[in-house]
């Protein structure tokens, strides 16, 4: 019984196919606590050349993302989904004129069971497909990539830490940067073994065994940190 299944509509399925497979997220798939099934637009296509973009209304360089193989994919998906008596999923397209995806967000679409993540590609998709189909539009930053393939591997990588079962230990998201238990502050330094490297000690408060001690440590330098590097945050 996997815990969530994420569908990805994609001209480029090759650009995902080996990240999904290593690590963490590879691991989740292969125990079924993680589902990613990839569809390739061009199958979707409604002409024989199987041409999926087209030159933009009113001219302008960059070609658009026709509106029709993209509802015929999600609605194929969604067919299926029916068939198959799970959720009609959500559907995001990524596109850096969405919503800011942050810990927050990856938290809420955690509580999924299925979603649709649509790249985009060229000069971005019809905007029928934004009005009309996407039930979100999320951006990974104040910058443009060629395509959203990378963004939706952020997104479901950054979505999947928090679906049970994925990540070794429950704790682990909880006591990263930006969690709800962290108070949304960064982490703070880690470090490991050697207690002494290069002359640069480990600092004694970490190895005293004293657990109230090591805790009160941590908070207080995750806010220096936070206090320093992003401030932004406190607020
Ligand atoms: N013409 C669009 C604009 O100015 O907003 C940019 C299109 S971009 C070159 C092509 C595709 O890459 C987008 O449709 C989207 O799917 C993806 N993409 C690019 N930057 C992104 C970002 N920051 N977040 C999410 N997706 C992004």
């Amino acid at each position: 019984m996997s815990g969530m299944r994420v569908h990805i509509v994609t001209l480029f399925p090759e650009m995902l196919e080996g990240t999904l497979q290593a690590s963490v997220i590879g691991r989740a798939v292969r125990n079924g606590v993680l589902e990613v099934r990839l569809h390739q637009l061009r199958e979707f296509a409604t002409d024989r050349h199987a041409v999926v973009d087209d030159a933009q209304y009113g001219g302008g360089p960059g070609m658009v993302m026709k509106p029709e193989p993209i509802f015929a994919t999600v609605e194929s998906i969604r067919e299926n989904l029916r068939l198959e008596g799970k959720d009609a999923g959500r559907v995001v397209l990524l596109s850096p004129q969405g919503r800011l995806f942050n810990d927050r967000a990856a938290r809420e679409l955690a509580g999924q069971s299925v979603l649709i993540l649509v790249c985009g590609h060229y000069e971005g998709v019809d905007e029928r497909v934004v009005e009309h189909l996407a039930d979100d539009e999320i951006s990974i930053g104040d910058y443009v990539l060629t395509g959203g393939e990378l963004p939706a591997l952020v997104l479901l990588d950054a979505v999947a830490r928090y679906v049970p079962g994925v990540l070794g230990s429950v704790d682990s998201a909880r006591r990263d940067s930006f969690a709800e238990d962290m108070e949304g502050l960064l982490q703070g330094p880690v470090y490991t073994r050697p207690a002494e490297f290069r002359g640069w000690r480990v600092p004694d408060v970490l190895m005293s065994g004293d657990h109230e001690r090591i805790t009160a440590w941590r908070r207080e330098r995750a806010l220096a940190r936070t206090r320093e590097r992003r401030p932004d945050l406190l607020q």
